[in-house]
């Protein structure tokens, strides 16, 4: 079968960008699950659908006019890889993400990116559910008052307004609801190797990971 390297982790951990470059640097192909969640609260907010309205939801997530290309997010003609990214399409996300239909919708769209040479494969689930018989687990995390720091340089550099204590209260809920639902709940798997990148810069997150799947 095609390699999988699943790599799972909390809001903020910096997965994104280790999971991006590994994919980078192995040739391999990549999904960012969370853009797909991000999208379904996308469609929802723009066809008016409520957060809660499970089968409209699974619906719009069954059918999403979704497509990544050049690093670029497009739902149907639009550009959106900028407003996925919005607070009001991080809040919707991770509403919709509790539903279980939602998530049984976008499992086969999922598992579609499973192409050789291989594939990363970045999220909450991505070992658990999606890719149970990957080769390759990562749970990859920093402390909460690493990732709070490191969201608030980003905010700093968009010019954007935060404080520490907000944003760090805000990691603490997202954390707890992560890992208290009931569907997928964010955990770290028995044979998934830790990453703790808490002084590890993103270079040397992906240097180890890079080595887990070549060893
Ligand atoms: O990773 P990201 O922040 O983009 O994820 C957006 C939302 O989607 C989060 O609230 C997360 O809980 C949810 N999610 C999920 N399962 C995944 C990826 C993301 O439930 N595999």
């Amino acid at each position: 079968p095609v390699p999988v390297v699943a790599i799972d982790g909390p809001s903020a951990s910096g997965k994104g960008t280790v999971a991006a470059r590994v994919a980078e640097v192995l040739a391999y192909n990549y999904l960012d699950s969370g853009s797909l969640y991000r999208l379904v609260a996308l469609a929802a907010m723009r066809a008016g659908v409520a957060l809660d309205e499970e089968p409209r939801l699974a619906a719009l997530a069954a059918t999403l006019p979704a497509r990544f290309e050049g690093g670029r997010v497009w739902f149907d003609a639009d550009d959106v890889t900028d407003e996925i990214r919005t607070e009001a399409c991080s809040a919707g996300a991770s509403k919709v993400a509790v539903l279980g239909a939602v998530r049984a919708a976008l499992l086969g769209r999922q598992r579609h990116y499973r192409r050789a040479p291989g594939l990363v494969a970045e999220g909450r689930d991505m070992g658990s559910v999606v890719f149970p018989d990957a080769a390759h687990k990562v749970f990859l995390t920093a402390s909460v008052e690493s990732r709070a720091e490191r969201r608030y340089k980003q905010l700093m550099e968009k010019g954007l307004p935060a404080t520490m204590e907000s944003l760090l209260q805000d990691l603490r809920d997202r954390d707890a609801r992560d890992a208290a639902r009931s569907v997928a709940p964010l955990l770290k798997l028995p044979d998934a190797v830790l990453l703790d990148t808490t002084s590890k810069g993103v270079e040397e997150a992906v240097a180890f990971v890079v080595d887990f799947v070549r060893n």
